[in-house]
């Protein structure tokens, strides 16, 4: 990208200008949708492959612009990821998520676990120790009920910090998933520098279980290797009933996908999660 410092003169394209022009409007509006309260998490249901109850969810972002409607994250994400807005969106999340798992304790849900996104940056600044100290010490949840997801690429972009971080997370009870297993450095050595809890195998591996040999040797070695290590293994991306039947028989624990539940409105997914309390 052609981020340049202040003062540095640059020749854009028009049609590079047009980008530079969306992305700029795109990034005020990210900012004003935060003060306006624009921003709402869904939850996605994660599952137990064995019987299929609901153990807990991924808490996903939405935004919804007054005039563009929804924003999928892939659009604004790398974008608050850019501008450093995802700092304070990312603190809004945690923030979110902690008051969801405090509202479940007494309304017959404490069970439930909740699995946030982390972001590279997020991980890399010097705010989320602290942040997530003063939320759990206010809140008084289960840290064991709070579940980070860190994506191989993030973690691997300072290898050392990032160890250090989970060994923090993990000394708080809070539980650490390496998200999107599979896509970045494929060197597996560093599942012996980090102290994790889980892997997700990303969708792109599950998606082709059935039609490529390959993915399906993958997929079935991932999860004898995770479990060799004493890690559990959650698979993302669950569409149809032949996948889930694969992962259950290669003894994959849990999953997550549009063949259990799609990304709901919380109170949509409180009623999946817990029929009998539906309001
Ligand atoms: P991700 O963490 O890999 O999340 C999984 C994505 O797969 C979600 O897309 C989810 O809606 C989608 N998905 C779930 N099940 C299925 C399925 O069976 N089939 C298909 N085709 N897709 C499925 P979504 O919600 O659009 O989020 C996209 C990405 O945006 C996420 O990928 C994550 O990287 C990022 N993101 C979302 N919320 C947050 C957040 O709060 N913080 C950060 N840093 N990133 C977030
Ligand atoms: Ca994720
Ligand atoms: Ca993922
Ligand atoms: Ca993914």
């Amino acid at each position: 990208a052609k981020t340049q410092g202040r003062g540095n003169f640059q020749f854009f394209s028009p049609a590079m200008n047009r980008a530079t022009h969306e992305r700029l409007l795109l990034e005020n509006r990210l900012w004003q949708g935060l003060e306006q309260r624009e921003f709402e998490l869904y939850l996605q249901a994660q599952i137990d492959l064995s019987d299929r109850h609901v153990i807990g969810a991924e808490a996903l972002l939405r935004w919804h612009h007054p005039e563009l409607g929804m924003v999928s994250p892939d659009r604004f994400i790398p974008i608050a990821e850019e501008s450093g807005l995802i700092l304070a969106l990312g603190d809004w999340v945690l923030q979110e998520a902690v008051g969801l798992l405090q509202r479940w304790r007494s309304a017959g849900l404490g069970h439930l676990r909740l699995a946030v996104n982390l972001s590279a940056r997020q991980c890399h600044g010097g705010g989320l120790l602290p942040l997530l100290d003063r939320l759990l010490a206010d809140s008084g949840i289960d840290p064991a009920l709070l579940e980070l997801e860190i994506t191989e690429s993030a973690a691997m972009q300072d290898p050392e910090r990032s160890r250090e971080l989970l060994r923090e997370l993990r000394a708080r009870g809070i539980k650490v998933a390496i998200d999107d297993f599979g896509t970045g450095y494929s060197s597996l050595s560093y599942l012996k520098l980090f102290e994790i809890d889980r892997i997700k195998i990303d969708r792109g591996f599950v998606k082709d279980i059935e039609s490529d040999p390959n993915d399906a040797v993958i997929v079935a070695a991932t999860i004898a290797l995770a479990h060799s290590l004493g890690l559990e293994v959650i698979a993302e991306g669950v569409e149809t009933e032949a996948q889930s039947d694969f992962l259950r028989n290669k003894r994959c624990d849990e999953a997550q996908g549009y063949l259990f539940a799609r990304p709901l409105p919380v109170p949509a997914f409180e009623e999946f999660a817990h029929p009998a309390l539906a309001s």
